[in-house]
């Protein structure tokens, strides 16, 4: 193939840190049927392809942000039909989150819409991480910007994830977000780091921005290092009143190949099939399972923008032979289970066995 990729460094299971906006071109590029083949492969080394990871998304403080994300219906800045609510109580956060878990979620996440905490939120963001992870949830917050001490007292509290999008590629930056700078991102992101976090982080494609920007965040999320454990992959969602609510849409495939050149690119990460998947009808959502995407938003609306309905998602998973993932947890406390019965088994005939162990 004379367009072929070299994928890593050595081997498939090296992830590689350094590559060039025209090596990820190079991957957009490809046949689609040669693409998709490379995205498939590379995630058969890595997952279970007939596995997809549900996550819960709410909203604990909507509207009224300071910030001028240029396709976010949640700034203060433009004129949109949201309704703005103060920052939920602990207890409602709690109810919601049992909800999910009843509804097969295995991770909780928690958004508001903040530029960033101030120190009077941070007691009852640090319950409601508390609660949520006591009920044997994986948590997740979005918060906006974090300081090292905060990403530190999240962590303490039983954080597991911090998510904050890279968004655009840094040459498109400005023209979508003014009020932060790129780098304040990444800071963010090395704070989630060094205080001993996973980090969730991606992007959102469909802003009007070229091919070229496309490539060029997918290559800042991959030489992140360690790569983000979690990817998602937002299609822009047209909100009426934000500035962006009149631009072109973004071809299907091209959505679908962000998919595949993400999955090529972080082999280990989850890709996650975000916003914008209730326009997507089943075969465009199959497609992009294909092409690697493994976690989704699952019932509750996504932050502020529809998602489609818990029982579709049922159904199309159960069209298409997927299960949902399980947590490590829950996989580890299976294992410890079978260990302890084994183990029983084992020393029944041993003269040193305690009848009651069964
Ligand atoms: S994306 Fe986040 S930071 Fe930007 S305006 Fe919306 S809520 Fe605020």
């Amino acid at each position: 193939m004379s367009n072929q990729v070299n994928l890593t460094s050595s081997n498939d299971s090296e992830i590689r840190h350094n590559w060039t906006i025209k090596e990820v071109q190079a991957l957009f590029e490809l046949p689609f049927n040669d693409l998709m083949f490379q995205a498939q492969s590379i995630h058969r080394q890595h997952f279970n392809p007939n596995e997809v990871q549900v996550s819960t998304l709410l909203s604990i403080k909507t509207g009224a942000c300071p910030e001028d994300c240029k396709y976010c219906s949640q700034s203060a800045r433009y004129k949109t039909d949201i309704d703005k609510e103060r920052l939920m109580e602990v207890d409602k956060v709690l109810e919601a989150a049992k909800k999910a878990k009843e509804m097969g979620s295995t991770r909780f996440c928690m958004g508001a819409a903040w530029r960033n905490p101030k120190a009077r939120d941070m007691p009852y963001v640090l319950d409601m991480v508390k609660a949520v992870k006591a009920l044997g949830l994986e948590t997740c917050m979005t918060l906006g910007m974090l300081s090292e001490d905060q990403a530190g007292q999240l962590q303490t509290a039983g954080l597991d994830f911090y998510n904050h999008n890279l968004d655009t590629s840094p040459e498109n930056y400005n023209n979508i977000i003014t009020t932060r700078t790129f780098q304040d991102r990444l800071d963010t992101l090395d704070n989630v780091r060094t205080a001993g976090m996973k980090v969730c982080s991606g992007g959102i494609v469909g802003l009007g921005e070229d091919a070229v920007d496309r490539a060029s965040l997918l290559a800042q999320l991959a030489n992140l290092s360690p790569q983000p454990e979690s990817v998602p992959i937002n299609m822009l969602v047209k909100v009426e009143g934000t500035p962006l609510s009149n631009v072109e849409d973004l071809d299907d495939f091209q959505f679908i190949r962000c998919i595949a050149v993400a999955r090529i690119m972080m082999p280990k990460s989850h890709v996650r099939l975000s916003a914008g998947r209730s326009a997507m009808n089943e075969q465009m959502q199959s497609l992009c399972f294909l092409a690697g995407a493994n976690s989704i938003f699952y019932g509750c609306k996504l932050l502020t923008t529809d998602n489609p309905e818990t029982n579709q998602d049922t159904a199309l998973f159960n069209k298409l032979g997927i299960n949902t993932e399980t947590i490590a947890g829950d996989i580890d406390e299976e294992n410890d289970h079978l260990a302890l019965k084994t183990a029983v088994i084992n020393q029944q005939n041993s003269d040193l066995f305690y009848e009651a162990v069964n």
